[in-house]
């Protein structure tokens, strides 16, 4: 049995539409993954079908109920258990949560399954992310008007690295992030594009010679673009010496 994701959303047709796509689409259709994304709508106890309201103490925009949440949470819960599962880990998606890093997608991927909880509008009733989230995850430093793309970037960081999700294991282990460099730059036919040649050493043949230059380049790339990330480099690569 593949990992399981489930998204509790507003968009769920949309969720649903990039997860069956492409490399994921045929993983699921393989039995590698499952992904299930559902309508917190749905679980609305007023006639209006309503999932929001006006803030305590004031303030623009608008807050989404607990309750439909809750129950959307217990409802997946239970369709996850039936599924022969244990509980998924909870993992709200809010712009206060902690920074999103691959090291978080290795940690997540080592779960059976992940529930993903989206907000939409100012944000989500306090008390439910208090009563239901294992964790609260922020994919980056600005913020967006709803939790799907957040929720989705997730999904796929840890999707991809199930077994059976990409052709070959390397796929992933010589990408940016893994070892904690970027990765160096790729090139495919033809040879020469409006001018511009493929770097020679990619060409020649020489297996060794093409494995040194991509570490300079990664290196390189690295320490241009993420100093941080290479200062970090450096200091793992000083302790293991
Ligand atoms: N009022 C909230 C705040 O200041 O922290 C922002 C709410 S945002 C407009 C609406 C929803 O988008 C949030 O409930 C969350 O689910 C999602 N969201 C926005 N930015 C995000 C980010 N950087 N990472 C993850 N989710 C985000």
């Amino acid at each position: 049995m593949g990992m399981r994701v489930d998204i509790a959303t507003l968009f769920p047709q949309e969720c649903q539409n990039y997860l069956d796509q492409s490399i994921l689409g045929r993983a699921a259709a393989r039995g590698y993954i499952e992904t299930h994304c559902h309508q917190i709508r749905d679980y609305t106890l007023n006639k209006q079908k309503q999932t929001d309201d006006y803030p305590y103490g004031g303030g623009c925009g608008m807050v989404m109920y607990a309750q439909p949440i809750a129950d959307c949470i217990r409802e997946i819960n239970r369709q996850v258990e039936e599924s022969g599962r244990s509980k998924p880990h909870v993992i709200f998606m809010t712009a206060a949560g902690k920074r999103y890093s691959e090291e978080d997608a290795k940690r997540l991927a080592e779960y059976d399954s992940l529930l993903l909880v989206c907000g939409h509008y100012e944000g989500i009733d306090e008390r439910v992310i208090e009563a239901f989230a294992d964790e609260e995850i922020s994919i980056g430093d600005y913020v967006l008007t709803g939790g799907e793309l957040a929720a989705l970037v997730v999904a796929d960081s840890v999707l991809r690295l199930q077994p059976g999700v990409l052709a070959e294991e390397k796929g992933y282990q010589e990408e940016s992030h893994w070892n904690g460099l970027l990765e160096y730059p790729q090139y495919t036919r033809p040879e020469v594009w409006e001018g511009r040649t493929v770097p020679g050493v990619l060409l020649s043949g020489h297996h060794a010679n093409i494995q040194k230059w991509r570490q300079e380049q990664s290196l390189e790339r690295t320490r241009v673009r993420r100093p941080d990330l290479y200062a970090l480099y450096e200091e793992k690569e000083k302790g293991t010496k």
